[in-house]
């Protein structure tokens, strides 16, 4: 396979997590009388621009079905999060009722709506039905298509040019980043900035957190990367900062490569951070398999002991990461019974290849289970204040990232 971004040979591996379906391709009940296809789910690093990246299978784009769609503003931290994005840009950027805001992939306008309440104008781009027309709902006008550089010269001839592109948490999971590189830099006006969040690389390394790897998800991103994308295809990173989301991500602005854009200090600074810690060198991506298989030998190992002596385990938050993993240790409902969510759109399916069912919040009440396995790790804090009353019957959550660890 050769590098999305240079077009390289890549050769180094930095995980092989085996055979899995796509992680949101969610079951219903007939559903479960039919094969799944499962596909290879590895990352490859290229060692020429160190693009870490999903390797390519045939006939992946078949089976990224619309039908299920994750609604942004169904977490109240992810809210949140949106809110203070806008308020620190606005002020930044001194937006106000000249100015035009951008967002690719609106997802239900659970960001646009704090855009909106300040007067400012703006769309979303947005190709899923569904989630688009939650944004329509309150207000938000929406381009319903998928983002690269042809969407892009329509909406400038059409005026649509943008103060700021928000970009956020979609660049990982674009097929072809470069043409989505490039279409940002149509989009913005003279002078403008586009912003990009995506999980950060070190972290997914250091922190263990192999389970935010599934097909879907195609780059695994370094700035040293991202900066050597965004050139190559019209863009500068002027700065960068760390962001807590996820499990740990970066926030990268960009300007277009007019004479006047230069890299900001923290982007100097981050860049020779990457260097020292090795990330243009393949010993930094070595290790992290059997990391990932030592997390999930003592995940198997404490589901099998509750089953052994009699314990009740539930599980909460029918999220991607959760299937990753869940099929990487090939668990299925005789270690784990079902998993709780709060998102009615996943309730009575089940989940891909584990075959879990997903049940409303109001299970955990009734079964009151011993231990609670919180699978999206990085909004534990949130589900454990939601969850608190397991407390009440001597209950404890439980994770397996980045080791099996109890609170
Ligand atoms: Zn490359």
């Amino acid at each position: 396979m050769k590098c999305r971004h240079c077009g390289s040979e890549l050769r180094l591996p930095l995980i092989d997590l085996g055979m899995a379906p796509p992680s949101n391709a969610y079951l219903t009940r007939e559903q479960l009388d039919l094969p799944e296809k499962r596909y290879p789910l590895r990352v490859l690093v290229c060692e020429s621009c160190w693009l870490a990246q999903t390797e390519d299978y045939v006939g992946a784009g078949d089976l990224f079905t619309e039908d299920y769609a994750y609604f942004s503003s169904v977490s109240q931290t992810w809210l949140e999060h949106a809110r203070n994005y806008v308020a620190s840009m606005c002020d930044r950027l001194h937006l106000g009722p000249e100015s035009l805001v951008a967002e690719i992939a609106a997802n239900d306008g659970y960001l646009l709506q704090y855009v909106q309440r300040r007067g400012i104008p703006c769309y979303g781009i947005e190709p899923t039905k569904s989630t688009a027309s939650a944004a329509r709902e309150k207000g938000i006008r929406i381009v319903e298509a998928f983002f690269g550089k042809k969407l892009a010269s329509d909406l400038a001839e059409k005026g649509q040019r943008a103060d700021l592109v928000i970009a956020n948490n979609v660049l990982a999971h674009v097929p072809d980043i470069n043409d989505f590189a490039g279409g940002v830099a149509t989009l913005l006006k003279p002078g403008g900035v586009a912003t990009f969040e995506f999980p950060y690389l070190l972290n997914l390394v250091r922190e263990n957190q192999f389970d935010t790897i599934y097909h879907e998800h195609y780059s695994y991103l370094s700035l040293t990367a991202i900066d050597r994308i965004f050139r190559a295809n019209g863009l500068v990173a002027i700065d960068v900062e760390h962001l807590p989301t996820h499990g740990g991500s970066i926030r990268v602005f960009a300007q277009g490569n007019e004479a006047a854009t230069v890299p900001g200090a923290a982007v100097k600074t981050m860049l020779a951070e990457e260097r020292q810690a090795g990330v243009n060198g393949s010993a930094f991506y070595s290790g992290f398999q059997s990391r990932a298989e030592t997390a999930k030998r003592e995940f198997l190992a404490f589901l099998r002991e509750q089953k052994k002596t009699g314990r009740k385990v539930g599980a909460y938050g029918a999220a991607a990461k959760g299937n990753t993993l869940l099929n990487f240790a090939g668990i299925d409902s005789e270690l784990l019974p079902y998993v709780a969510d709060r998102s009615p759109a996943k309730q009575g399916k089940y989940l891909p290849g584990s075959r879990i069912p997903v049940v409303d919040e109001n299970r955990l009440w009734s079964d009151k289970p011993e231990w609670v396995v919180i699978l999206p790790w990085n909004i534990h804090s949130e589900i454990e204040a939601q969850l608190a009353r397991i407390r009440d019957w001597g209950a404890k959550f439980v994770r397996a990232i980045p080791r099996l660890q109890v609170s």
